[in-house]
C-alpha cells in the first residue's frame, strides 16, 4: 500500500467551456508528466459557441460536437475529464429565475466534486475571467465560494490563473484582465515540448478554431514566455480587530 507521502498529488482544474483549458494547458501537460493526477472539470456544454469559421448552429448538436472535441483534448493532455452539462452562458438569457437556480446547482455540484476528488490543489479563474466572459468569472467565483465555505484538509490550495499586466498593451486591457506582477505569487516554467503538446490538444477543438488559427495563436503566445502565472488564494490565520 502506498503511504500518504508516496501517493500522487491531485490537481483539479476547473473552467467554464470546452477549450478554456488552453489557459493552463502547458502546465497540465507538465504536471501529468510529473505524475500528478490531473482532473479537468468543464462546467458548460458550449452550445452557444458559434463563430465565423464554420456553419455550426447553436444548440444541442453543437454541444454534442464539443463534448467529443473535449474528450479528444483531454486525451492528448493526459487528464481525467469531468464534463458537466450546464448551459453555455448559464441560462443568463432566462433572467433571474433561469440563471440563479442553474448557478446554484453548479456551486453545489462543484462542492461534491471537490469532496470526492480531495485535490491537493485547485486551479480556476480569478475575477478577470481572462476574457471577462460571465461564465469564466462565474465559474471562478463559484469555485472560490465552495473553497471558502468549508474546512478542507489544510494542504488544499486554491490558485487563480493570471496574466501579468506588464505583458498587456493598453491600460484598458490591463484593467480588464491584467494582474499586477506582485500578486502573481506562483510562477511555473514549462518546456516548449510541453507547449507543443498543449497546442496539439487545442487542435481537437475544430468547431472553435481551424488548424491555421491554432498555429497562429501558438506563435503569437510565444511572446508571453514559457511560464504560467498564478495567484494563490491566501488569507491570514490571525484575526484582527481593526482595518488599519
Ligand atoms: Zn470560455
Amino acid at each position: 500500500m502506498l503511504s500518504a507521502q508516496n501517493e500522487p498529488k491531485k490537481l483539479l482544474a476547473i473552467f467554464a467551456h470546452p477549450d478554456d483549458e488552453q489557459s493552463v494547458a502547458p502546465l497540465l501537460v507538465k504536471l501529468v508528466e510529473e505524475g500528478v493526477e490531473v482532473t479537468l472539470v468543464i462546467a458548460t456544454d458550449g452550445r452557444l459557441g458559434v463563430n465565423e469559421y464554420n456553419d455550426n448552429k447553436a444548440g444541442v448538436g453543437l454541444a454534442n460536437i464539443r463534448r467529443k472535441e473535449m474528450m479528444c483534448a483531454a486525451d492528448i493532455l493526459g487528464v481525467k475529464l469531468i464534463h458537466l452539462d450546464y448551459h453555455d452562458q448559464l441560462k443568463a438569457a432566462e433572467g433571474f429565475d433561469g440563471h440563479v437556480p442553474h448557478a446554484q446547482k453548479l456551486i453545489l455540484e462543484l462542492k461534491n466534486i471537490i469532496d470526492k476528488v480531495q485535490p491537493d490543489a485547485i486551479i480556476t479563474w480569478g475575477p478577470d475571467g481572462v476574457t471577462t466572459h460571465m461564465d469564466h468569472r462565474l465559474v471562478g467565483a463559484s469555485v472560490t465560494q465552495v473553497f471558502v465555505s468549508q474546512k478542507w484538509k489544510n494542504s488544499m490550495k486554491l490558485y487563480f490563473f493570471g496574466v501579468p499586466s506588464d505583458m498587456l498593451g493598453s491600460q484598458k486591457v490591463k484593467t480588464l484582465r491584467g494582474q499586477e506582477r506582485s500578486f502573481l505569487n506562483v510562477q511555473i516554467p514549462f518546456t516548449w515540448d510541453q507547449y507543443d503538446k498543449a497546442y496539439q490538444s487545442l487542435l481537437c477543438h475544430e468547431s472553435q478554431y481551424p488548424a491555421e488559427v491554432v498555429m497562429k495563436m501558438k506563435e503569437d503566445r510565444k511572446s508571453f514566455g514559457n511560464r504560467i502565472y498564478l495567484r494563490q488564494f491566501m488569507s491570514s490565520k490571525k484575526v484582527k480587530n481593526r482595518l488599519f
